[in-house]
Order: C-alpha cells, then sequence, then structure tokens
C-alpha cells in the first residue's frame, strides 16, 4: 500500500523519453548501433530501470515516518542491522552495495522497524556518495524521533572501483555517523557496535 502511494506520487517527475534519446547517443558514442536487435529496446529498459533505481527523488521521507511514529515508554538502544541495500555512485553511476546498521535510543519515541530499512532505501534510491548516505539516514532520524542519540554504519562494496582504474584497492569501504549519546558516550556507541558485530574498531 506505502508503495502504491510513492508510486503514485512519483508520477510527476519520471525520467521521460529524453533519457532514451540520451541513452541512443550513448551507444552511438561507444561505437555500437542502436538499431541492431539486441540494443532496438535498451534506452527503454534503461529509463525505466533508472526511474526505479532512482525512486528516492519522489519519495518524501515524512511520509514514510509520519504515520509509523509512536510515544512510547522505552528507553534501551533500539538496533535494526544488515539493512540490504544497493545505490549508484554519483560520480561514475556504477552500483555500490552492502549493508546498514541502524540503532538509536529513544527519548519516548519509536518508529515502525520496518520504516528504517525504508529509510535506507529512499536515500539509497538517489545518485549517492556512502558517507552522505550514511549521514542522512542517520540525521533524518535524529531530526524525526529527537533521540538521544542515532547511529548508522553503512558497509559497503563499490563496483567503480573494482571494475576500473587500480583494481587492487580496498573496495569495500565503512562508514559511520554517530549523533548525540553514540558520539558523546564510549560505552554506548561500543554497546552499538557489539550489537552490529564490529567490535569498537569504528571511530566517531
Ligand atoms: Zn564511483
Amino acid at each position: 500500500m506505502d508503495q502504491a502511494h510513492l508510486k503514485a506520487e512519483s508520477a510527476a517527475a519520471l525520467p521521460g523519453a529524453e533519457l532514451e534519446g540520451a541513452v541512443r547517443i550513448l551507444l552511438e558514442e561507444l561505437g555500437e548501433d542502436p538499431a541492431r536487435e539486441g540494443l532496438v529496446g535498451t534506452p527503454g529498459r534503461v529509463r525505466r530501470m533508472y526511474a526505479e533505481l532512482t525512486d528516492g527523488y519522489r519519495a518524501d521521507p515524512d511520509a514514510v515516518i509520519n504515520n509509523a511514529c509512536f510515544e512510547v515508554d522505552y528507553d534501551e538502544m533500539v538496533v535494526v542491522r544488515d539493512i540490504e541495500f544497493f545505490s549508484l555512485c554519483e560520480h561514475h553511476l556504477l552500483p555500490f552495495y552492502g549493508h546498514a546498521h541502524v540503532g538509536y535510543l529513544p527519548r519516548g519515541k519509536v518508529v515502525g522497524l520496518s520504516k528504517i530499512p525504508r529509510i535506507v532505501d529512499l536515500y539509497a534510491h538517489r545518485l549517492q556518495v556512502q558517507e552522505r548516505l550514511t549521514q542522512q539516514v542517520a540525521h533524518l532520524l535524529m531530526d524525526r524521533l529527537e533521540p538521544k542519540g542515532v547511529a548508522c554504519v553503512v558497509e559497503a562494496t563499490h563496483l567503480c572501483t573494482m571494475m576500473r582504474g587500480v583494481k587492487k584497492q580496498q573496495a569495500t569501504m565503512v562508514t559511520s555517523s554517530m549523533l548525540g549519546t553514540f558520539r558523546r558516550d564510549a560505552r554506548t556507541r561500543g554497546e552499538f557496535l557489539t550489537l552490529i558485530g564490529r567490535q569498537s574498531s569504528i571511530a566517531s
């Protein structure tokens, strides 16, 4: 139902016919014949693919969160780990993908657990750099839930590093954003890192 809502909202700004023209030019510039059988449907497929992979531009994080916040008398750490995501690096338009781990310490307000993976997806479905994705997830929860703190750790593999240039470069990158008590208090941060299976190897 939520998905249908996002789709409806997105109809206005979907990539259009000009994207197909751009893909035809790209194919020609690569030395290909866009009219040959295997490629004739490619511009349409690429347009539909980008519409899906960038639907985060047409989704509103507050629409995801607003109806799913609850007042509760619970102040223990909430952790959602191993949230799988796929994104596109904004430098090369190549995929990077991996897992996000999100934790927060509520101050009277929690959000439905299924909403956190949807927030990760929403920001992942935009052209990204991993550092910004990590911060956007953490800051949104900090702003909207006003918890004592938020932690977000993202581990991802970047195809642009693996497929091109210096192939021996480390392809997996870990980024973290620690806010509030997770930044100030080493014990809170340590508890989170233990819960997600990473010891205290990550600094704030
Ligand atoms: Zn890249």
